[in-house]
């Protein structure tokens, strides 16, 4: 909830600071129960209580990585469940959270396709996964330090672009500086390029840093593994990216999932240079991380670091190191699994729910790394 909203919520008769108070306790202190608000006087305090607790999911399950990526599934307030990942680095640590419940774009290469759209999101459930995150992994505190480690994408399950009302509400609510605090710097949206919502996101005066999945070289090659394409061509769509305001600090990301012998050649990376010529972008290549029903192959990492060598000649180009595969936590490989993912190795653990989180209201986190 924004302030303008816990000033609704809590009606007339209470001085002024009374709902920058509960605010400052959501999301600055982060905590996770009402009656934790002791500056309140009881009775607000129990009257809240009756009605509202922060809205942290509680875990369902979760399963650990051999490289210390954390896939958690998240249950709703309708029961529903979607999921969300961590993925822990040296000097920062990447919450990789949903926009919708499945996602309703039919790409070709990913599993969360396969799903379809159950609902959106809201606001609130969007916030969630982050607090669930930080608490989760012991990042919760309102220090520099805890918000210099955190950066959120929201490359989870969905489309963002599609619940564009929600993903601008949360971004709000994270981005607050009297609130969580995360720079917008750190907040990433990917979008399978829902052209006319680039140019709404881009008049937003708090937004997220945006990245297109670009995916394939030509129109034709697009259609055929996006088939959004056709709705959404890809010439509009660059034209969207040729016009997006871009901050000064900011440039956009092309994320190109790299589907062997299907979109890696050579010619497919000069191509995709000239597409992108003129734009302040930078690349970023994901070998296809593979899965039940994916009719295509994980390149030769011959032809990734070939293609990589093409494409930076002309602008920045990185490889995404595959997170969380063994879990099927990484890029595309988010479908719903309540039995666990399809391939979990030996090496690879999973956790029953009590292990994940306590109760609905109070998440304790298990040890933190
Ligand atoms: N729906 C948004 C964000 C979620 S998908 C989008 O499509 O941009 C996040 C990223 O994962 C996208 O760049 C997408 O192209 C990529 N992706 C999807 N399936 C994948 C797979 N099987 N292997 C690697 N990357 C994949
Ligand atoms: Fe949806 Fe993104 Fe997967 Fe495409 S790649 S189906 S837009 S989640």
């Amino acid at each position: 909830m924004e302030l303008p909203e816990i000033e609704r919520v809590l009606g007339k008769g209470h001085p002024g600071f009374r709902a920058r108070q509960i605010y400052d306790a959501l999301y600055r202190q982060k905590v996770s129960g009402v009656e934790e608000i002791t500056n309140l006087p009881k009775a607000v305090r129990q009257e809240l209580a009756s009605q509202y607790r922060p809205g942290v999911p509680p875990a369902a399950a979760c399963w650990t990585s051999t490289d210390g990526t954390r896939r958690y599934l998240l249950t709703l307030d309708d029961g529903r469940t979607v999921e969300t990942v961590f993925m822990p680095e040296e000097t920062r640590d990447t919450l990789c959270i949903s926009s919708q419940v499945g996602c309703p774009v039919n790409c070709r290469f990913c599993l969360t396709a396969l799903m379809g759209l159950e609902r959106n999101l809201t606001a609130g459930e969007i916030v969630g996964q982050v607090l669930f995150l930080l608490r989760e992994h012991g990042l919760n505190a309102a220090s520099d330090e805890a918000r210099s480690r955190v950066n959120i994408v929201m490359m989870g399950m969905g489309e963002p672009l599609l619940n564009l009302p929600s993903v601008l509400k949360a971004t709000r609510l994270l981005a607050d500086p009297a609130g969580m605090g995360i720079s917008p710097r750190r907040i990433t949206i990917s979008t399978s390029g829902i052209t006319p919502k680039i140019a709404e996101l881009g008049r937003e005066p708090v937004r997220p840093k945006l990245a297109i999945s670009l995916n394939a070289s030509s129109e034709e090659q697009r259609r055929e593994l996006m088939p959004i394409t056709r709705k959404y061509h890809l010439r509009d769509l660059l034209d969207a990216c040729r016009a997006y305001p871009l901050r000064p600090w900011e440039r956009l990301t092309f994320e190109y999932v790299l589907l062997g012998g299907v979109n890696d050649s050579a010619a497919d990376a000069s191509r995709v240079v000239r597409l992108l010529a003129h734009l302040k972008a930078k690349v970023n290549l994901i070998a296809l991380n593979p899965g039940p029903g994916i009719p295509y192959q994980t390149p030769d990492p011959a032809r990734v670091h070939a293609f990589q060598a093409i494409v930076r000649r002309a602008m920045p180009c990185f490889i995404r190191k595959p997170r969380g595969r063994d879990i099927f936590a990484a890029c595309g490989q988010l479908k719903r699994m309540e039995e666990g993912p399809p391939a979990v190795t030996a090496s690879a653990s999973v956790r029953a729910s009590s292990e994940c989180s306590t109760n609905p209201t109070t998440v304790v986190g298990f040890p933190a790394r």
